[in-house]
C-alpha cells in the first residue's frame, strides 16, 4: 500500500505564489508516489471568519480550482471538504480530552497569528485549531504533511496527539512527518512580510498577465540602489527571492550580476515576468478545463465521499481501542 499525504488550505480566498512554493509544489510532485488527500479546511476558516460563513461556498470552489490548476490530477488525489467528514469532528473531540490548554497557549504560530488578528481574548476554536488539524491529518492516518514552516508547531502537536493516543488506547495512528519545501517562506511584493492574502502583497495563481506585470514591475527591490550600475543587495531583494523560487537555474548568475551592478532592476523584473508567465500560463489552461461548476462539484463530492469512508474506517479502529464500541456485539455471548 502507498504511504499517505494529507495537506490543504483554509478556503479564505485565492491561493498565491507563497502557497505554491510553500506546499502546493510538493504535493503536485508527490501525487504519484503517495496516496494524497487534499483538505479544504472550511471549519478551520471559521476560526477567524465565523461571522461570514456565506463566503465559504465560493472560496471552497476557488481553492479546489487553484489546486487543480496547479497540477493535481483528480483521478489520483482525493480533494475533500472538511466539514462534510464527520469523523474529523469526532476525532477533534476525543483528542481535545488529552491536549492541555497550556500546550496550546505556548504554540508560537498561534501567538503570532493571534497578535496579527489583534485578538486579546482567543475563542476556544481558535486556540484549539491545532487539535482540529491533528484530526484532519490523522483521520486518514497520513504519514507525511507538506506544509509551510509556520505549520511546524502544529505538526508537533499532531505527532504528540498520535503518540499519546497510541499510548493511552493502543496503536491506531502513525506519527506523521512534516515536509517543508526548499523555499519555506516566500516574501511578499512589499518586501516587508511573507506573501499573505491579508497583507495584500500577493501574486495570485489566477492573476491575469496584465496584473502580474503591474505587480512585478512595482515590486520593492533594493531601496539603496538608485542607478543600475550601483552594486545591489540581492539578499534583501524581493525579485531576487522570486528568481530563487521560480528560476533556480539562473538565480546564482543573477545574484552575482546584481552584486556587481551588471544587471539593473528593470531587466531583472522583465526576466522574472517571462519566467512567471511560463509558469502561470499552463495553470490558466488547466483551470479552464475544470471551470464548469458541475465538473468541479463532482470532483469535490466524490473526494468527500471517499474521505468519509476513510474516516469511518479510522473510527472503526478508534472506538474499539477506546472500548467505546458498545453495541458491536462483543461481550454479549
Ligand atoms: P491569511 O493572510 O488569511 O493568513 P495566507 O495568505 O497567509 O492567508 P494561509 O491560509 O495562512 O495563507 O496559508 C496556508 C499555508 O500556506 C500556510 O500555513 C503556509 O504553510 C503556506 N503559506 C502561506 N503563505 C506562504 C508563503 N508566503 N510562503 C510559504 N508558504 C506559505
Ligand atoms: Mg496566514
Amino acid at each position: 500500500m502507498k504511504r499517505r499525504i494529507l495537506t490543504g488550505e483554509r478556503p479564505t480566498g485565492p491561493l498565491h505564489l507563497g502557497h505554491f512554493v510553500g506546499s502546493l509544489s510538493n504535493r503536485v510532485a508527490l501525487q504519484d508516489e503517495y496516496d494524497t488527500f487534499i483538505i479544504i479546511a472550511d471549519v478551520q476558516a471559521l476560526t477567524t471568519n465565523f461571522d461570514r460563513p456565506e463566503a465559504l461556498a465560493g472560496d471552497v470552489r476557488q481553492v479546489a480550482l487553484d489546486n487543480l490548476a496547479a497540477g493535481l490530477d483528480p483521478g489520483k488525489v482525493c480533494i475533500f471538504v472538511q466539514s462534510m467528514v464527520p469523523a474529523i469532528a469526532e476525532l477533534t473531540v476525543f483528542f481535545s480530552m488529552f491536549v492541555t490548554v497550556n500546550r496550546l497557549r505556548h504554540n508560537p504560530t498561534i501567538k503570532t497569528e493571534a497578535a496579527a488578528y489583534g485578538y486579546t481574548d482567543m475563542t476556544y476554536g481558535f486556540l484549539g485549531y491545532p487539535v482540529s488539524q491533528a484530526a484532519d491529518i490523522l483521520f486518514c492516518r497520513a504519514d507525511l504533511v507538506p506544509v509551510g514552516e509556520d505549520q511546524l508547531p502544529h505538526i508537533e502537536i499532531t505527532r504528540f496527539v498520535a503518540r499519546r493516543f497510541n499510548e493511552l488506547y493502543g496503536k491506531v495512528f502513525p506519527e506523521p512527518d512534516a515536509m517543508v519545501s526548499r523555499i519555506p517562506r516566500l516574501v511578499g511584493l512589499d518586501g516587508a512580510a511573507k506573501m499573505s492574502k491579508s497583507m495584500g502583497n500577493c501574486i495570485y495563481l489566477n492573476d491575469e498577465p496584465a496584473s502580474v506585470r503591474e505587480k512585478v514591475m512595482s515590486a520593492v527591490t533594493d531601496p539603496a540602489r538608485i542607478h543600475k550600475t550601483d552594486p545591489g543587495h540581492p539578499e534583501i531583494c524581493t525579485i531576487c527571492a522570486y528568481h530563487a523560487a521560480f528560476n533556480q537555474g539562473e538565480h546564482e548568475d543573477i545574484v552575482s550580476r546584481c552584486r556587481a551592478g551588471a544587471v539593473g532592476c528593470v531587466a531583472c523584473k522583465k526576466r522574472l515576468l517571462e519566467v512567471l508567465e511560463a509558469f502561470l500560463e499552463p495553470m490558466r489552461e488547466r483551470r479552464l478545463g475544470f471551470s464548469s461548476r458541475r465538473v468541479l462539484d463532482e470532483i469535490l463530492e466524490s473526494g468527500t465521499e471517499r474521505a468519509r469512508r476513510e474516516g469511518e474506517a479510522t473510527l472503526g479502529m478508534v472506538r474499539p481501542a477506546m472500548s467505546m464500541d458498545y453495541f458491536s456485539g462483543k461481550g454479549l455471548e
